[in-house]
């Protein structure tokens, strides 16, 4: 029999042999957010799955894909209709309870990936606490993060702004999973105020981090250019994404950790002594 791509359907005695496989657990964190006149709200949820559910079936012997945690942290949204969010501190702890039951199942290495840009820095925080409070090593990824050298092959769109948010970059993911749920003639352009030090771009952002009502700088949602997406375009996107969760989930199970040492109230041995 072969092996099964997607936790939810293993029985039991399945999980317990695929936490002897060693094998990395992805777990797709997306949101529902408002994207634009031209995008259903499921965007994140879309890219973040199809990478992590593809990746795992092309490698089912290295990782096993968790089913999705769809909410995001998204308070920045609400004045848009249709988003949904978590407060920070309840999504935080969600997902560390999410994550770390897969350490409880004795999973050893589990991989956050983030599909929506303000869960980013809480999937960070989440899997460090993970880290503290289990044996198991948690890590988290943007999974756009994978693709920049590739979409650049293909980016039309101007550097920086032009990919944030419902934009060349997302629309373009989404036209190449699920073509006819975009509403091409509903795509606007809109490209968000930028200055030297206050600009986003999903593929390199300002060092400056700040994050306002996004009903202060746009009206229809968008950030970017969607207008020049293409089906061609999220097809780089999504192989450079499945192939570098591969790369990272193989690099992810054979890095090697080291082992915790308390070093509180021991001598050391430094050099020139004994
Ligand atoms: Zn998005």
């Amino acid at each position: 029999m072969s092996l099964q791509a997607e936790y939810r359907k293993l029985t039991w005695p399945e999980v317990n042999e695929a936490v002897r496989q060693g094998r990395v657990v992805l777990i797709p964190v997306g949101a529902i957010e408002q994207h634009g006149y031209h995008l259903p709200i499921d965007m994140d949820n879309v890219a973040v799955e199809t990478v992590c559910l593809r990746a795992a079936y092309e490698r089912p012997d290295l990782i096993v894909c968790a089913p999705p945690i769809h909410y995001g942290y998204n308070e920045h949204n609400m004045d848009f209709p249709g988003t949904i969010s978590a407060e920070l501190e309840h999504f935080l702890h969600y997902c560390v309870d999410v994550a770390r039951s897969f350490a409880r199942q004795g999973f050893e290495r589990i991989l956050l990936v983030n599909g929506h840009g303000s869960n980013a820095h809480l999937l960070d925080a989440a899997a460090r606490t993970v880290n503290i409070k289990s044996d198991a090593k948690c890590a988290a990824i943007s999974y756009w993060d994978l693709t920049k050298a590739d979409y650049d092959t293909v980016r039309e769109s101007p550097y920086p702004g032009g990919a944030n948010h419902a934009c060349e970059y997302e629309t373009s993911i989404y036209l190449a999973v699920d073509p006819d749920l975009v509403q091409m003639d509903k795509a606007v352009k809109d490209m968000r105020h930028h200055s030297k030090y206050f600009y986003e771009d999903l593929l390199g952002g300002s060092p400056v981090r700040f994050t306002g009502w996004r009903s202060a700088q746009t009206k229809s949602g968008v950030g970017g250019d969607p207008t020049i997406a293409t089906a061609e375009k999220g097809n780089v996107i999504l192989e450079s994404a499945v192939r570098g969760m591969i790369e990272l989930a193989q690099d992810f199970k054979d890095f090697p950790f080291g082992e915790r040492t308390n070093l509180i109230g021991v001598d050391p041995e430094m050099p020139g002594q004994g």
